[in-house]
């Protein structure tokens, strides 16, 4: 976070931008230093996926932005160009919310993934249309399902597996995909390993319109993983739960 504050504050001398990113078709995406974001709410994110669903038969991508992942796609060409193409990127993280505002003077509203994940959930319920969840531990993935099923009545998770999978049965796993008849996947994997997999597999998904990584949000719906308090996520200081409780995941990341 250290080193975000002061990429941006660095940065905050040699730009003057309007903030958008002429060179980007999508004229809600908001170019920020070396990544993108869109200009969305929870409830324009929705009405975005809602889009996708009567827009071309492909899968549409859904990615949440948030400084950890910023500092990753310096070094991963991958996970950059996944995020580059996504559908729709989702302003997780305060670090970007903040960036926005210092950098170009726009406000952003927070959207958290896991926040959004049950936003598809009720659009999948509302639509009827079928979800298949693909992620974590093969218990915390069952319990996800059915505590979500509980949550949002009508939603049908017609197929469900554990992120364990070997490479060697991956074909297996993206037939049972195509053949459970979802329109919604979700991927629990963590990041870059969810944008990796979309990136590699995202031309065999058949059915799939929509397609949201959702890191470890599936440990926080089975209680497996605390998400922050409430107050800390109004206040903009979930990252700074998460370095207390897990100070691993933000190792310093090499500046270029
Ligand atoms: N995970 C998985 N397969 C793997 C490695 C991890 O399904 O090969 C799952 C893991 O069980 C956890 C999630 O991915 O549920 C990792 O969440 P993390 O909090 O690291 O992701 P982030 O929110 O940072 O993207």
């Amino acid at each position: 976070m250290l080193c975000w504050i002061s990429s941006v504050m660095s940065s905050t001398a040699d730009r003057g931008g309007s903030g958008v990113d002429l060179e980007s078709a999508r004229p809600l995406r908001l170019k920020i230093l070396d990544f993108w974001v869109d200009r969305v709410n929870m409830e324009q994110a929705v009405a975005r996926a809602e889009n996708f669903l009567h827009d071309d038969p492909r899968p549409h991508a859904v990615f949440a932005v948030n400084p950890e992942k910023v500092f990753r796609m310096r070094d991963d060409p991958v996970l950059r160009e996944t995020l580059r193409n996504a559908d729709l990127l989702i302003p997780d993280g305060v670090g970007v919310v903040w960036a926005a505002r210092v950098l170009h003077g726009v406000r952003l509203t927070r959207v958290a993934g896991a926040d959004f994940m049950e936003s598809l959930c009720a659009l999948a319920a509302r639509n009827q249309l079928g979800g298949f969840i693909y992620g974590a531990r093969e218990e915390v993935n069952a319990r996800a399902v059915r505590i979500l099923e509980e949550r949002h009545p009508g939603l049908r998770i017609v197929g469900r597996s554990h992120g364990y999978v070997a490479a060697h049965d991956m074909d297996v796993l993206v037939q049972r995909i195509n053949e459970s008849g979802a329109s919604i996947l979700w991927l629990a994997l963590g990041s870059p390993r969810q944008e990796r997999w979309f990136a590699e597999h995202r031309h065999d998904l058949k059915r799939i319109r929509i397609c949201q990584g959702v890191g470890g949000a599936l440990d926080a719906v089975t209680g497996q993983a605390r998400r922050a308090p409430h107050l800390c996520c109004k206040v903009g200081l979930e990252w700074l739960c998460r370095l207390l409780r897990e100070p691993s995941r933000y190792r310093l990341p090499r500046m270029s």
